[in-house]
């Protein structure tokens, strides 16, 4: 069982999203005023956050900054979530540090598996010396 907040401004998404994440055993919380997410965040300490890109008040790639930028949240992996896909558009959404990007509409294998795959710390292909492996003594 994991901890999962959900970033979504559309009802119907926020449903998709919860049932899948709940018919797999996981526990999710949804938020869809963006400019809460990061206290939310903060209190629920999820083990995966995923995230609308289309946000209104606080954009996805903002959001998805300011959770790396958090000194509690920085490690807690992403998955980003959209339904617009410019070219260039995936390599701008992990630039800013997410790990995983599904376009909508999504594919519910693809999605589980996505899920999956981050919980399990796969898809952190961007870590640098220091992660996974604990510094010692720090
Ligand atoms: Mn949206």
């Amino acid at each position: 069982m994991a901890k999962i907040l959900i970033v979504e401004d559309n009802a119907l998404n926020i449903k998709l999203f919860c049932d899948l994440l709940t018919a797999h055993g996981h526990q999710c919380e949804t938020v869809t005023d963006s400019r809460t997410a990061l206290d939310s965040a903060r209190r629920f300490s999820p083990n995966l956050i995923i995230t609308d890109i289309q946000l209104p008040h606080v954009s996805g790639i903002e959001l998805i900054r300011l959770v790396r930028a958090d000194e509690a949240l920085a490690m807690v992996p992403i998955m980003a979530v959209t339904a617009y896909s410019a070219p260039g558009d995936e390599e701008r959404i992990r630039g800013v540090g997410a790990n995983a990007y599904v376009t909508k509409p999504i594919s519910v294998t693809r999605f589980a598996q996505t899920v999956e795959d981050l919980l399990a710390g796969e898809g952190q292909e961007k870590s640098g010396p220091g992660t996974g492996a604990a510094s010692e003594g720090q």
